[in-house]
């Protein structure tokens, strides 16, 4: 197989012969037809993360290795299965989303599903080859589901901000539809999110943005109201709070920074939730007498597992998840791509496509 792969960190791609794997136990092999570049692809090239105050988080510490295929929102078509992985529905020829986040498939949260909470994640494309490649290895049977009825590069895009948002929206529901919901940031995740909830049939969306323009794309994307998020948290958190008509049940904070964090906790009602996505940085204090009586949840959502995938797959299916705008180039283009995207040149999403001639 062809990839184009990180061989040295913050350098160029480069386009590298491997072995074609031979799926052994449960594996699939699949030949990728799409794969999304992804902002945390910028990260992995770079090799680590910038966790501020000079603080960064090597990747290589967390078991990252090179050469790398990167790319974690993939699409493909079934190749081969390994002698374990037959009879459990997967069909040579048929085209599938990869589920990416993948664990060891023997821990108590792998057997649940809950791949995410694995302590020994192997996600696909980050800690094994990924989708910037002509083929790629599937652990298991259950991390593929099946592309039929959703336009393929838009469903590689699920594999990643899709999950993401709709894990952290399943950690806040069942709510009435009514119940406004607090998203912090409009930008790619937040509009996501938009789609998402009016999908399931949510109302009262409330998005909060510094920048006008992306609020008006959250109203213009379905949300109910879009309030202001410049200036000081107290501040903003009164902005929403006028918007809401009081405290909330939930927030969802995409930005995933201290001052967003701040608002995003003062206008919880009692009871409420608090669940961070992004990961801006920064940190969130809080007085430990009021958190318990106001019962107080504040958690984090990371990705998601394959049974959220399967829900937002369904969702997709159904026709009423309204697609993200997605642009397609070759998967020869993977390094110009990267490269534009950390320019910041890209708006919306580039999904690599595999033409076959690659
Ligand atoms: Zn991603
Ligand atoms: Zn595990």
């Amino acid at each position: 197989m062809r990839a184009y792969a990180v061989i040295e960190n913050g350098k160029p791609l480069q386009e590298i012969t491997l072995p074609t794997p031979e799926p052994e136990g449960t594996e699939v092999l699949l030949e990728v037809t799409h794969c999304g570049v992804c902002h945390s692809d910028i990260h992995i090239w770079e090799g680590k993360y910038d966790l501020g105050g000079g603080k960064t988080l090597s990747l290589a510490d967390r078991g990252v290795t090179l050469p790398l295929a990167m790319g974690h929102e993939i699409v493909g078509r079934v190749v081969k299965l390994g002698p374990g992985a037959h009879g459990k529905g997967i069909v040579v020829g048929g085209q599938y989303v990869v589920f990416p986040w993948v664990g060891c498939g023997a821990c108590p949260a792998c057997l649940a599903e809950e791949d995410n909470y694995c302590p020994k994640m192997r996600a696909i494309g980050v800690h094994r080859h990924g989708g910037y490649a002509t083929h790629v290895i599937a652990p298991e049977p259950r991390h593929l589901i099946s592309c039929e009825g959703v336009e393929p590069a838009l469903a590689a895009t699920y594999a990643c901000s899709g999950i993401t948002v709709y894990s952290a929206i399943n950690k806040v529901m069942p709510l009435p539809a009514d119940e406004p919901i607090v998203l912090f940031g409009a930008g790619g995740l937040g509009l996501a999110a938009i789609a998402v909830l009016r999908a399931m049939g949510h109302r009262r969306i409330v998005s909060v943005d510094v920048a006008e323009a992306k609020r008006a794309a959250a109203l213009a994307e379905g949300a109910s109201e879009a309030v202001d998020g410049s200036g000081e948290p107290d501040a903003v958190a009164a902005r929403i709070l006028a918007a809401t008509g009081g405290p909330v049940a939930a927030a969802i904070d995409l930005v995933g920074a201290g001052p967003t964090a701040k608002a995003g906790v003062a206008i919880l009602r009692k009871g409420g939730s608090y669940v961070i996505v992004g990961l801006y940085g920064g940190e969130l204090t809080l007085p430990l007498p009021t958190t318990v009586m106001r019962a107080l949840v504040v958690r984090g959502s990371h990705v998601g597992n394959p049974k959220e995938l399967r829900a937002l797959m369904d969702l997709a299916r159904a026709g009423r998840l309204k697609p993200i705008p997605v642009a397609t180039e070759p998967l020869s283009h993977a390094d110009a791509v990267l490269t534009r995207l950390r320019q910041g040149r890209i708006v919306g999403r580039v999904v690599l496509e595999n033409s076959g001639s690659f």
